[in-house]
């Protein structure tokens, strides 16, 4: 009834306080308590408006005298155990009670005072969360947020009537307790009974700007408000059709980066070992006579880009561009290479197009999720909750193929937990059982896919008994998650780091599409592949040419028709061969034909894999420029430094994991000394001679959407709040379902692959016999370049080891000791977190800090394929430390 009543009256006339826009209704606080009537002046009930279902023939008086009088008593009954301070409170102007009883028309309270929780204290344990029970008022919205938002169970309410609060975990702090720090209570409370350190339900700004995270793929819309060029606090839109109302705490609270005082200021050049703060201009100069030089003397390929998925896509456009039509060489590359370019060749092999071919909404009408090589709760928090929410529904069916017991594992109707590195065995058996069993989608193998028989007559002939072995998973188990998947009406597939980054990466993204062909599910709502992009415009920066074989567009750079059509476009000569990825640019350094590399927005030393040999084939290459916002690991193995803009401090457009390119707006102007990136670029494109204007969001999407087949009718002002999902027709209509009626390359393609071990535990697994994999954890990002610079740092400080209890027990190791992790690279110390997460024989860390530096022991084996870095898969040993390096962390 509310939402009838707000949808065809006025979103003001019923006031309520435990009602809000993402949580479903719940009716505790009876202030949107309505009287119904079956006939026009009828006898009345009186309802509460926000649980009541509206029904044809209702009467709904909204605003009778004995509505506005039980409305006014609920109010005053409220304010007896309320501290009246409202102008000190951090909310006064923002708070949802005061609106209510100015609403009501509250002037005074007729009740006397009597007990009340006015003593309760504040809690201020923790970075960002804050709370102060004093001013609660029991509507259960934040219960209900960490509940069905989140789905963290972290706030419940204990005691019974006049002694009922709020607790958080098991009546502990938000520090002490199992807070991710979403900030979805906080939001959702109408006081500030729970708040955040911001305080951003505080009315100080006086500008509201929307844009999008800078961290994962998932790109959840942010309202950042300011005050005098200053960002004050964030929250989330509940319009945003991506996050509705919510963010993880990287969004909504990691944002203090921008300003930190450690932020590059100025060009700087590396003379004599040192850096020296230089103009724009000398830099410039520096660097636009390097490259002309080693242009004419050792060839445009003596030079290479990496450019960065924190950047806008116009910004990636012009990079690639630059590298394109300016210095005539393909050696462009960006991060996707060490993560989802397994996921890009995968699925342009089997379907044409490599990129997610359905939305994350589409999770409310599948059946059923199977969840593979991902940690979404951590990777990618807001679909990773959506996720979780899904699987804790009673009907619905959640597959996890993981080593690790990963968060949405425990909700999983079926948790695969396979030896890294046997995701295409066990993929193979799922086919495998289904086709056993009879379940395929015959019509759809029939009209819509080739190369099913040769596929069928492979797979059929596996070594089930083998794959079972070297697995690790007993073949029941895999035989009920195939029959599940394609049992299901509808069936989505998840993907993440877990698949992409093997040695099989490619071949296991072409089974996860083979499984999805093989039961038809593709092509219509609930069902296709998704991968999970890791960085926030990685999908974009692919998109946009940033890969040595595809120009932007995903244009074959070797095709003699399109490189005419490039060149007709850029007004230059671009060459036919494909350029480096990134392990070759590296190689190529070592082998002295790198003269120069450009690297934006990107950690090569600590994210890459053998930080040694990054290192070593930095050294070996005459120019480095490094493009930063701080002094990372690989800025201080720069030649010359540029110092770039954060997200906040420029415009373009990011694109999500579900293809939707989103509005990028500058909320605070550059850091005095740096540039936007885009910006930057432009500048060395005119002093090298090619004349390009100067960056605006609006004329680089106007000149994208005429190369960019897929961004025909992508314009800047046809974005909106929620973007559009691309292929975008000339005439701004966009796409949510990818290959409904017929795949980009016309039928869907079959190719059976078999398990191979990978070299890294055949060449090295006697030695060492344990197997490590590296994840990211929900508090950092990447390099945590920027995550470590603000209070997540507080809420998890170091890299920490995750080791079976029965593995450290045979070393001696106990919870908190450092171990001795080694290669056939090298070796790092570790705190140990002895957690049954992982099994006997596993271990899993993270890489986001430098003093760990856990690449050191990485190694160089890569996906056959699309050469994308084997991280989950180290072949290593341990011992408790003795100590060298843990003195060294103490010290810190
Ligand atoms: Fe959303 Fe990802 Fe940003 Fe978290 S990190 S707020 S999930 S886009």
């Amino acid at each position: 009834m509310l939402s009838f009543v707000r949808r065809h009256k006025d979103d003001n006339l019923v006031p309520t306080l435990c009602d809000a826009p993402n949580l479903d209704p719940f009716g505790a606080c009876r202030v949107c308590s309505v009287e119904v009537a079956l006939e026009e002046g009828g006898p009345v009930k009186t309802m509460a408006s926000c649980h009541t279902p509206v029904s044809e023939g209702q009467y709904i008086y909204t605003s009778t005298p004995s509505v506005q009088k039980l409305r006014k008593n609920i109010i005053e009954l409220v304010l007896t155990d309320h501290p009246l301070d409202c102008l000190t409170c951090e909310v006064n102007g923002n708070c949802e009670l005061q609106t209510v009883a100015a609403q009501v028309g509250i002037r005074d309270v007729r009740y006397p005072a009597g007990d009340n929780h006015l003593h309760k204290t504040k809690d201020l344990s923790h970075p960002y969360m804050t709370s102060d029970f004093s001013k609660c008022i029991n509507c259960y919205r934040c219960v209900r947020a960490c509940d069905e938002v989140q789905g963290e169970f972290v706030l419940s309410m204990a005691g019974r009537g006049f002694d009922a609060h709020i607790i958080k975990g098991l009546d502990q702090s938000f520090m002490e307790s199992d807070c991710v720090s979403c900030g979805a209570c906080s939001q959702a409370c109408p006081t500030s009974a729970i708040s955040d350190v911001f305080q951003s339900k505080a009315i100080q700004a006086t500008e509201t700007t929307r844009t999008v995270c800078t961290y994962c793929g998932v790109g959840c819309n942010l309202d950042v408000a300011t005050n005098s060029g200053e960002i004050l606090s964030i929250t989330a839109p509940y319009d945003a059709e991506v996050n509705q109302g919510h963010t993880c705490l990287k969004g909504r609270f990691a944002f203090k980066f921008y300003d930190h005082p450690e932020r590059l200021d100025s060009p700087m050049i590396k003379r004599n070992g040192e850096f020296e703060k230089v103009s724009w201009d000398e830099a410039y100069t520096y660097i636009a006579d390097k490259f002309t030089h080693y242009k004419n003397t050792y060839g445009p390929d003596s030079m290479a880009g990496i450019s960065s998925s924190r950047c806008t896509n116009e910004e990636n456009y012009l990079m690639q561009k630059f590298f394109r039509a300016v210095l005539q060489t393909n050696n462009i590359d960006g991060c996707a290479r060490v993560c989802h370019s397994p996921t890009a060749l995968g699925m342009q092999r089997t379907f044409g197009t490599g990129a997610a071919t359905n939305s994350i909404e589409d999770l409310k009408y599948t059946n059923c999720i199977m969840v593979i090589g991902a940690n979404p709760t951590d990777a990618h928090p807001v679909t990773g909750a959506k996720l979780k929410q899904f699987a804790m529904k009673q009907d619905n069916v959640t597959i996890v193929i993981d080593p690790r017991r990963t968060e949405i594992a425990r909700y999983a109707d079926h948790h695969l937990a396979l030896r890294p590195g046997t995701n295409v065995a066990v993929l193979n058996m799922m086919m495998y059982y289904i086709i056993d069993e009879g379940l395929v989608d015959e019509s759809f193998i029939k009209n819509r896919t080739e190369g099913y028989e040769d596929f069928i007559k492979e797979l059929m002939a596996i070594d089930i008994d083998k794959l079972e072995a070297v697995s690790g998973v007993p073949r029941e188990q895999v035989k009920a998650a195939a029959i599940a998947y394609a049992t299901a009406p509808n069936a989505m597939s998840f993907h993440g780091l877990g698949v992409t980054e093997h040695s099989q990466g490619t071949f296991t993204v072409m089974q996860i599409a083979d499984l999805a062909m093989l039961t038809g599910n593709i092509g219509r709502r609930g069902v296709g592949v998704n991968p999970l992009r890791g960085q926030n415009n990685v999908q974009g920066s692919a998109d946009m040419g940033v890969q040595p074989h595809q120009g932007a567009g995903y244009l074959d750079v070797t095709n003699p028709e399109i490189n005419k059509r490039y060149n007709e476009f850029y007004g230059s000569e671009l060459p036919l061969h494909i350029g480096y990825k990134i392990p070759e640019m590296f190689d190529a350094a070592l082998d002295g034909k790198l003269k120069a590399i450009w690297i934006i927005g990107e950690d090569v030393v600590q994210t890459d894999p053998n930080t040694q040999k990054v290192i070593k084939a930095l050294n070996a290459t005459d120019l480095v420029i490094v493009q930063e916002l701080f002094m990372t690991e690989t800025a201080k193995q720069a030649d010359v430094i540029l110092p770039g803009s954060s997200f906040l401090e420029k415009s373009g457009t990011f694109t999500n994991g579900e293809r939707r390119v989103q509005a990028v707006r500058q909320v605070v102007k550059p850091i005095e000394g740096t540039k936007p990136d885009g910006q930057i670029i432009v500048d060395i494109m005119n002093r090298m001679g090619y004349s390009q204007p100067d960056y605006t969001p609006d004329g680089m999407l106007e000149e994208i959407s005429q190369i960019v087949p897929f961004f025909a009718g992508i314009k800047w002002e046809r974005l909106g709040q929620n973007g559009l999902q691309w292929p975008v027709a000339p005439d701004g209509t966009d796409t949510q379902i990818l290959h409904e009626q017929e795949f980009k390359r016309g039928l869907g393609y079959f190719e059976f692959h078999p398990w191979e071990e990978t070299q890294e535990i055949t060449q090295h697994g006697k030695d060492f016999p344990y197997i490590l994999t590296t994840n990211r954890e929900l508090e950092h990002y990447n390099c945590g370049a920027m995550t470590r610079r603000t209070a997540n740092e507080q809420i998890l400080k170091s890299d920490y080891l995750m080791i079976n209890p029965a593995d450290a027990e045979s070393h001696l190791i106990n919870d908190g000791d450092f171990v001795c992790i080694e290669s056939p690279r090298g070796k790092v110390d570790v705190k140990a977190r002895i957690t049954d997460e992982v099994k006997p024989g596993i271990l899993s860390t993270t890489f986001h800090f430098p003093d760990i530096m856990i690449n050191n022991i990485t190694g160089d084996v890569h996906d056959s394929e699309a050469m994308c870095p084997e991280y989950k898969v180290v072949a290593v040993r341990i011992r408790k430390s003795k100590g060298k390096f843990k003195s060294l962390l103490q010290d810190k």
